[in-house]
């Protein structure tokens, strides 16, 4: 067994100042070092090379970020869907599958979930205010990210029920979009008050583990977020 578990973790490409960077944002950096991982940067301009990546990580973290093309789940977009990137969707959908097969736990964070779920054969909304059929809570929240704003409750049954240690937890919320009809490998573990699937994971296995909210910008001052980071490296040990 080694010590070093290397976890993946796509970036997006960026144009700041003149110039396109890979960018991955340090708190989920900073969570998988805390938690004794070696983050692995995943650069996504060429979907076909996934494979490389694959074959050599040991746990893959999907991060937030731009909206998923919605061709990626069958629709035409909507006036409402924000920036997407198409290169980002695919290579992280391929990246997904690709994990399901060589056994590669993943933990996926606010887009982790969608991408996720669309990628095991799910959808999602592209916009919650506007698609939504019953009116929905603030779920881009004006509120900084280290705070939460809305409560989600946790399925009793659920591992994250057993990782969180309660069925009622406090989040934060930096999305438009959601989960709509999930993938017949996974199941909803969290809600919110208006419904919105805020938490997925695998039904047969311990490879997908997903929220909607953002437990890296609050894992320093909340142990039940920080447990969360802990599971996901003790399932990249158990598959190892
Ligand atoms: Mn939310």
């Amino acid at each position: 067994m080694k010590n070093n578990l290397i976890i993946g973790i796509p970036a997006e490409s960026r144009m700041i100042k003149g110039i396109y960077r890979n960018n991955v944002n340090s708190p989920e950096v900073s969570a998988v070092v805390d938690y004794g991982g070696i983050p692995l940067l995943i650069p996504t301009r060429n979907p076909d090379l996934m494979d490389n990546y694959l074959s050599i990580i040991d746990g893959l973290l999907i991060p937030g970020g731009a909206d998923v093309a919605p061709r990626f789940y069958g629709e035409e977009p909507i006036p409402e869907l924000g920036d997407t990137d198409a290169l980002i969707d695919e290579s992280e959908i391929n990246l997904v599958r690709g994990a399901v097969n060589s056994k590669i736990p993943m933990f996926g964070i606010c887009r982790g979930i969608q991408v996720i779920n669309i990628a095991l054969g799910g959808n999602i909304y592209q916009d919650l205010a506007a698609q939504s059929p019953t009116p929905v809570l603030q779920h881009y929240q004006r509120a900084v990210l280290d705070q939460g704003t809305h409560h989600v409750t946790v399925d009793s049954d659920s591992k994250l029920a057993t990782i969180l240690e309660t069925t009622k937890i406090l989040v934060n919320s930096h999305h438009h979009e959601a989960v709509k009809e999930i993938a017949e490998s996974l199941k909803v573990t969290a809600t919110s008050s208006d419904g919105v699937i805020e938490g997925i994971e695998s039904v047969d296995d311990d490879l997908v583990m997903a929220v909607q909210w953002h437990p890296e910008t609050m894992y320093k001052s909340d142990a039940k977020m920080a447990r969360l980071f802990k599971d996901f490296m003790d399932r990249v040990r158990k598959y190892q």
